[in-house]
């Protein structure tokens, strides 16, 4: 069954003007002061941040102080993010932002319960505590995509591995929650390379990038780690669950058609999976991972293996 949506598009200037009087008079002017503060705590608090995934966490938290939900998505194509927070919802109410022309992206708030005409305008009001801090950290991102990304498939650096990995293992370490690690290489790739060109191998290099980005949750966590590698963070995500993604990977590389000169291609990938020790360095999780995944080709290829 199809879940019930709605969509919306904001405008923040016009939102602006009426706000400030100008145009029909807004429903959110009679709301209790609750909603203000909240509005201005928010405020203060999303600009401690430029990153998307950390303002649009804290967002998440803080909108629910008000308006319960059981998920947020967020997408903002022409940077190639894509991040979602909580489970599902049946019920969806979407907002696509902007300002001043410029689109800041698609926000998707789902929940079991209907939305009421409350609880939208809620939403939208506590949704401009989002614009500056979100547009700041799009400008930020634009800024540094060319030094932090690989240009050939458009994930994460070296660069970007290493400075994401300390911090998220900062992260796990003070939340106490896990923190698991994949490494998947493809299966044979120099016999692709040596059949069909090496062009044709940077074509397979970026479908497979594609490919697990759309299966993950924070397109953010990918990078390419080496030739035809790459290393895929999922915070916190325990040994079975990182299993799981995992599988999902190598089933989707699989099952996707890959073609060159006209001829299919049969792609596998091997993985390696590691979960973060108790005062485990970055090195040594990064090293187990990288033993699983040699593990995973001596025993066939095609198949993840689970650090020890
Ligand atoms: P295995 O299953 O053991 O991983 O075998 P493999 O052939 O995938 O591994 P190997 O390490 O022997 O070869 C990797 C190849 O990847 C060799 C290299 O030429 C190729 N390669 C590395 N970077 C790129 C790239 O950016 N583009 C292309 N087309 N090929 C690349
Ligand atoms: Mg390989
Ligand atoms: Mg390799």
């Amino acid at each position: 069954m199809k879940s019930p949506t709605q969509t919306n598009a904001i405008d923040f200037d016009s939102a602006k003007l009426q706000r400030l009087g100008f145009g029909q008079q807004s429903p959110l002017l009679e709301r209790p002061a609750s909603l203000g503060q909240l509005r201005q705590q928010m405020g203060l608090q999303l600009q401690t941040s430029l990153e998307p995934q950390r303002i649009l966490g804290l967002f998440f938290r803080e909108v629910q102080r008000l308006v319960p939900l059981d998920a947020l998505n967020y997408q903002h194509k022409s940077s190639d993010l894509r991040l979602e927070f909580g489970l599902r919802g049946h019920h969806s109410v979407s907002y696509s932002l902007s300002h001043e022309g410029a689109h800041l992206g698609e926000l998707v708030f789902r929940r079991n319960q209907r939305f009421s005409e409350k609880d939208q305008g809620n939403l939208e009001s506590l949704l401009s505590a989002l614009l500056f801090p979100m547009r700041n950290a799009l400008l930020y991102r634009a800024a540094t995509q060319s030094a932090l990304r690989d240009p050939l498939t458009g994930t994460g650096n070296r660069i970007a591995m290493d400075q994401t990995l300390q911090r998220e293992i900062d992260m796990a370490r003070r939340h106490m929650q896990p923190l698991s690690l994949l490494m998947l290489d493809i299966d044979h790739f120099k016999r692709i390379n040596d059949t069909h060109g090496h062009s044709a191998g940077d074509d397979v290099l970026k479908a497979v990038a594609t490919s697990i980005k759309n299966q993950l949750r924070n397109v953010d966590m990918v990078f390419r780690f080496g030739g035809e590698e790459f290393l895929i963070l999922l915070s916190n995500t325990s040994r079975e669950a990182a299993a799981m993604v995992g599988e999902r990977l190598r089933y989707a590389a699989q099952a996707e058609e890959h073609w060159a000169d006209e001829t299919r291609i049969d792609l596998t990938v091997s993985l390696g999976c590691s979960t973060l020790l108790p005062g485990e360095s970055a090195e040594s999780l990064l090293r187990r991972a990288d033993s699983a995944l040699y593990v995973a080709k001596r025993e066939g290829r095609n198949r993840l293996a689970m650090a020890g």
